[in-house]
């Protein structure tokens, strides 16, 4: 995992990417969605406390806890990945296990963090048994507490982390997420039009595949879109 990391803090790398943006990132992509149902909920408070109890699907049966966020609810930045893992559904939190914490190494190269700047959460709440994608009915099911938290921590910028969030959020049932990673898409549907919304790939898929300097390479793509990320946050830092 450290020689992973060490990776990305290469200073070659660094400088070789900082002064070219990819072909992909200057690629605007509008997405027509249906409209967004209203909002089921008047605070995010309510929809937390609503989720904690939640039975709405299968998934309830098995979970040890609701794995609602993490991350401040002031946060610019809001990171959707699929579903809570094993060592998400015992501590409560998104993103903890061995890909989360790959997670937080890949952000903390451009020096952000889910302490001050990372609100992140999942398509579903709870954890699917055997670690399975999450199904749609599952995902609808769940979807009306996403909204809220989109509604109401009103991320400028949405990370969708893997193929799943993809589908979730944009509807892109047939988008392969190695084609639309580092993208800026553009969405029309009312909840999310305005946001800068880019796809990345997974970290688990990142730990799944041997890590190398090609350009190719799935460590390079993140490298280039994490840093993407960094630039687009600091844009808004300005203004
Ligand atoms: S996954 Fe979502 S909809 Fe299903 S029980 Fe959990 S909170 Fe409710």
């Amino acid at each position: 995992m450290d020689s992973q990391l060490n990776l990305f803090s290469l200073k070659e790398q660094r400088a070789e990417v900082r002064d070219q943006k990819s072909e992909e990132q200057k690629i605007s992509s509008p997405i027509s969605n249906p409209p967004s149902p209203q909002i089921k909920y008047n605070s995010l408070e309510e929809a937390k406390s609503a989720a904690m109890k939640c039975t709405k699907c299968i998934l309830c049966k098995g979970r040890t806890n609701v794995v609602f966020s993490d991350g401040p609810e002031n946060s610019k930045i809001m990171i959707i990945g699929e579903g809570p893992g094993e060592n998400e559904d015992l501590q409560g939190l998104p993103f903890v296990g061995r890909a989360g914490q790959f997670l937080d190494k890949i952000f903390a190269s451009v020096n952000l963090n889910r302490k001050e700047h990372l609100y992140i959460c999942n398509i579903v709440k709870c954890r699917p048994p055997d670690n399975r994608a999450p199904e749609e009915a599952e995902a609808k099911a769940c979807s009306e507490y996403l909204q809220a938290q989109i509604k109401y921590i009103d991320p400028k910028i949405v990370i969708l982390a893997g193929a799943v969030a993809v589908k979730g959020i944009l509807k892109m049932k047939d988008a392969k997420i190695t084609k639309i990673r580092g993208q800026w898409i553009e969405s029309k549907d009312p909840l999310l039009a305005g946001r800068k919304i880019m796809p990345i790939l997974h970290p688990s898929y990142l730990l799944r595949h041997e890590w190398n300097k090609a350009p190719d390479s799935p460590k390079a793509m993140m490298w280039k879109d994490v840093q993407e990320i960094r630039r687009a946050f600091d844009s808004l830092l300005l203004t």
